[in-house]
């Protein structure tokens, strides 16, 4: 098998059916094996057409905690991290499947806690107990893609718009982005939860639906260790990506700024979906980084040294069927060579 392939991984998780759905009476159309890694869902449409089945890395059914998804999927990135290695967790399904359940969680119980809280206390808890030689540095930025425009969600100007640019020593990176040095996880915590409020607020104030948007928490670890007295430097950069919902906008409803919005998400999950086959692809000689913002500036994560994952989303009910099987299409084709 080739080193590329192995970089990208890519699991399913089906929500349970919500309390809405059981009093409306929807029913369950997805079936998951666990054990092999399918996933099988049947058109409510038509009884007699054959159940569509998908194999992938790995699912994870209703029944799922997030302790289980955090180890089978962040775990070992975040200790790649930590070894100066950059690695990259998205989040992608229809809005309402559970992207920002799987990514932040609950903090109450602590058992609903998603990747980004538990992802803290893993990095802090490797630090304490790293051997004395080593002296870490941990930094955090927090930002939203929205129609292409990059907001910097821990700034006082939301509403700035941020530039990418690009470095030939260093590549690629966002200017003016504000990075915040980091001591404990609850200090993390709060720069989640401050940017959270910044885009709940900002959004608000645009008059725009944060479904629509992305966004990035990128937490960026350097290591520096002595060794024969010589201080040797490494930097791993996590970034841990709440995609914009993928549901195809209705094209007769849509017109104006929702059309546009609508046009621009779709290019960009479109181009992270070609950008990720072709990592997986080791032919592909060209990887279309430069055709969306999301790719561009995730573009020294992506393929090559780091490891991706990717955690497609999905619900299990009959009127998602559609939207369903669109995502396990795309997330299907992220995986194959
Ligand atoms: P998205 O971010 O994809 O729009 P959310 O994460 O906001 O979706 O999830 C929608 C609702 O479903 C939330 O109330 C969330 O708590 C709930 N939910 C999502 N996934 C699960 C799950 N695996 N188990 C229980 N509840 C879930
Ligand atoms: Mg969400």
């Amino acid at each position: 098998m080739s080193k590329k392939f192995e970089c990208v991984r890519v699991v399913i998780r089906c929500r349970p059916l919500n309390e809405t759905e059981k009093k409306d009476g929807r029913v369950c159309i997805v079936n998951m094996d666990t054990k092999n890694g399918q996933v099988t869902v049947r058109n409510p449409k038509i009884v007699d057409e054959v159940p569509k089945q998908f194999t992938f890395d790995q699912i994870f059914d209703t029944q799922s905690h997030q302790e289980n998804v955090y180890n089978s999927t962040a775990s070992p990135i975040v200790e790649s991290v930590l070894e100066g290695y950059n690695g990259t967790i998205f989040a992608y399904g229809q809005t309402g499947t559970g992207k920002t359940h799987t990514m932040e969680g609950k903090d109450d119980p602590p058992t609903l806690r998603g990747i980004i809280p538990r992802t803290f206390d893993h990095i802090f808890e490797r630090i304490e107990n790293m051997a004395k030689n080593k002296q870490f540095l941990v930094k955090v930025s927090f930002l939203e893609l929205y129609n292409e425009e990059i907001r910097d969600l821990l700034s006082k100007n939301i509403k700035n718009k941020l530039e990418i640019r690009e470095n030939p020593d260093t590549g690629v990176y966002i200017k003016d982005l504000s990075k915040f040095m980091i001591e404990s996880p609850q200090e993390m915590r709060e720069k989640l939860l401050h940017g959270r409020e910044n885009r709940a607020v900002g959004a608000t104030a645009m008059n725009q639906d944060s479904s629509r948007s992305h966004s990035l928490f990128q937490i960026i670890v350097e290591t520096n260790e002595m060794v024969q007295g010589q201080s040797h430097v490494t930097v791993g950069k996590l970034n841990l990506v709440d995609l914009a919902g993928s549901e195809r906008q209705s094209k007769t409803h849509a017109t104006g700024d929702r059309l546009k919005e609508a046009i621009n998400i779709n290019q960009s999950l479109t181009t992270l979906g070609n950008v990720i086959s072709a990592l997986v692809d080791n032919k592909s000689q060209h990887i279309p980084y430069r055709d969306s913002k999301l790719t561009r500036l995730l573009q020294d994560s992506l393929g090559g040294n780091t490891k991706t994952v990717m955690i497609a989303n999905i619900g299990p009910a009959d009127y998602n069927f559609d939207e369903t099987i669109s995502t396990l299409r795309y997330a299907h084709r992220a995986k194959q060579i």
